[in-house]
């Protein structure tokens, strides 16, 4: 089915996963075991990344035939078109439409850190991604954005411009960077609505549960943390429980604001731990459930 589809009747409980690091049978199992465990959670739809952070770029339709085909749950394929030539577009294309997946999120992608080649070859933005997959395909696209803005753009503003060349150009909802101040999301959103994008754009939440992550997170990402969150975060540096604690609680919190405020769905990156949604939806599973109608 057509998340774009669901998003017009529902707002949307969503996942993020990602391809196992080690391009092993076992690593990739475990994962298929998880994502039977999150379909008590009722998701919408599961997003798998596509060579995230230098990640392995295999197994991305793999995992969303897995979703679609035997989880019987909606996949979200990424695609970055950065390294890619028109002939793995198409390639995965057609893959993706073997298997019945409907639904791709086209990304520029990161050149990794290691690399000395120009990384992007054909397509230099998500823009022209979407725009080739559109012109021989039928299926939804969805785009990333940013609350923040992009680290590599010049303003917020000439972000912003980008964001709506990709719904201009097919992409029929957007996913958010991680963040956590909702009031960045809140931004996006009023400077989004007044520059002509009326697609649902749905805030994308990740727990921080180690405190490795934090300072990963922030450099992947660029995501401000609030003071408070570091302080805290500090003060337990040493009690792992603790930390996890904090770190689903505020998660939980910006979700519960989120929903205050009406958007459109929920996406948790839950960095392939079962854990990570259950400890959410233990919290808060009866009001996500009353509120993704
Ligand atoms: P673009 O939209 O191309 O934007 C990159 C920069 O170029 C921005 O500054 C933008 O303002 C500017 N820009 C955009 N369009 C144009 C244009 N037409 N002309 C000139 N400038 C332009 N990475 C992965 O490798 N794999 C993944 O699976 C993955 N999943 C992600 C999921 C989400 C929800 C998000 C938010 C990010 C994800 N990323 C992933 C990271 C992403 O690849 C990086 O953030 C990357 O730096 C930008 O990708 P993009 O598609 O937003 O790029």
């Amino acid at each position: 089915m057509k998340i774009s589809n669901i998003l017009k009747n529902k707002k949307t409980l969503s996942f993020e996963v990602f391809p196992p690091k080690k391009d092993n049978e076992s690593d990739l199992n475990k994962l298929f075991d998880t994502i039977i465990k999150l379909k008590e959670f009722n998701p919408d739809f599961i997003s798998v990344t596509y060579g995230a952070g230098g990640n392995n770029t295999k197994n991305t339709v793999e995992i969303a035939s897995f979703l679609k085909n035997v989880a019987n749950i909606e996949p979200l394929a990424h695609l970055t078109g950065g390294p890619s030539s028109y002939e793995d577009v198409d390639n995965i294309c057609k893959s993706l439409h073997d298997k019945n997946i409907e639904n791709i999120l086209v990304l520029r992608g990161d050149k990794p850190i290691n690399m000395d080649i120009p990384y992007c070859k054909y397509f230099n933005h998500a823009t022209e991604l979407a725009k080739y997959i559109k012109k021989n395909n039928d299926f939804t696209l969805a785009g990333a954005c940013y609350p923040e803005g992009h680290p590599e753009s010049v303003s917020l503003y000439q972000d912003l411009l980008y964001m709506k060349l990709k719904q201009d150009e097919g992409c029929e909802f957007y996913i958010t960077q991680v963040f956590y101040d909702n009031e960045y999301y809140y931004r996006l959103i009023r400077e989004a609505r007044k520059i002509g994008i009326t697609v649902p754009i749905l805030p994308g939440i990740m727990p921080l549960t180690t405190l490795s992550q934090v300072e990963r997170t922030m450099k992947l990402t660029g995501a401000a943390i609030p003071l408070s969150l570091r302080l805290m975060l500090e003060r337990y540096k040493d009690d792992k429980d603790t930390i996890r604690e904090i770190g689903i609680n505020y998660a939980v919190s910006q979700i519960l604001d989120l929903l205050a405020n009406d958007v459109d769905g929920i996406h948790i990156y839950i960095m392939n731990k079962y854990e990570n949604a259950k400890e959410i939806i233990d919290r808060i599973g009866n009001i996500i459930k009353k509120e993704m109608r």
